[in-house]
């Protein structure tokens, strides 16, 4: 009875705490909704390029925007919003390129599935052996994968092979892998794992892998879990004081 009502308990603390944290959401979207639209407002008729600020600047959607322009009897033109995208992309492509390596040998697809999988087991091992754990770095060829994190305790065969058991289901389970460019504060807010190492410019690329894994992250990476295939984590040591390495592919 008492294990009951203290289950139940914690349930409710859980559902508020969830409650708290969409409401949290919710506001953010509205006041950036609220200001983009203000913005928009004061177009007489925008430029494919204002509206992409717009949507860079406030993550204002451009569905959403087209939408609210139809609504006022206006239109801009696409094809100058798409060309400020792609600029946009191949810029923070380059920047990436610079800025978070993610330690990838190469572009190939085979190490872009690897990389990917690194979100995954990077995620696996806060599931298991919890928020001690730190990415300390990774390596990734099209052969293997490898992952490097301290963690105070030693995990044992059994933890690891439970993070493998976790890496697959969550292949099996087909989720959608995408990205957001937000500001640092709000990727960090977002619970978002950054490498401590690392310095982040103001707006970081931030990877999602369904709800599951959110780091800052420049990629590339596979559209959907399922296109990483089966990984085996085959090879786990201890490589220095702390410091654990795992080899998979
Ligand atoms: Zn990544």
């Amino acid at each position: 009875m008492l294990k009951c009502t203290k289950a139940s308990t914690f349930e409710d603390e859980d559902k508020n705490e969830i409650i708290t944290i969409i409401n949290e959401e919710i506001g953010r979207f509205n006041k950036t909704l609220e200001r983009g639209l203000k913005i928009l407002e004061k177009m007489d008729k925008p430029t494919g390029k204002q509206v992409f600020d717009l949507y860079q600047s406030y993550g204002f959607p451009k569905e959403l925007t087209e939408e609210l322009l139809r609504e006022k009897g206006f239109d801009f033109d696409r094809k100058q919003f798409d060309l400020e995208f792609e600029k946009h992309r191949n810029l923070s492509r380059t920047s990436s390129a610079g800025m978070f390596k993610g330690g990838l040998a190469d572009h190939s697809e085979q190490t872009i599935k690897y990389h990917t999988a690194t979100h995954l087991l990077h995620q696996a091992l806060f599931d298991i052996i919890g928020n001690s754990v730190r990415q300390e770095g990774s390596h990734i060829t099209a052969e293997r994968l490898r992952f490097d994190f301290t963690s105070p305790t030693k995990p044992t065969e059994k933890m690891i092979e439970k993070v493998e058991q976790i890496i697959n289901k969550k292949i099996k389970n087909e989720i959608p892998v995408s990205y957001k460019i937000i500001p640092k504060g709000e990727a960090l807010k977002l619970g978002a794992k950054s490498f401590f190492r690392e310095k982040y410019p103001d707006m970081v690329k931030v990877y999602f892998v369904g709800d599951y894994s959110k780091e800052f992250c420049g990629g590339p990476h596979v559209r959907n879990t399922k296109e990483i295939g089966h990984i085996d984590i085959y090879k786990f040591e201890k490589i220095g004081s702390n410091l654990y390495r795992i080899y998979a592919k």
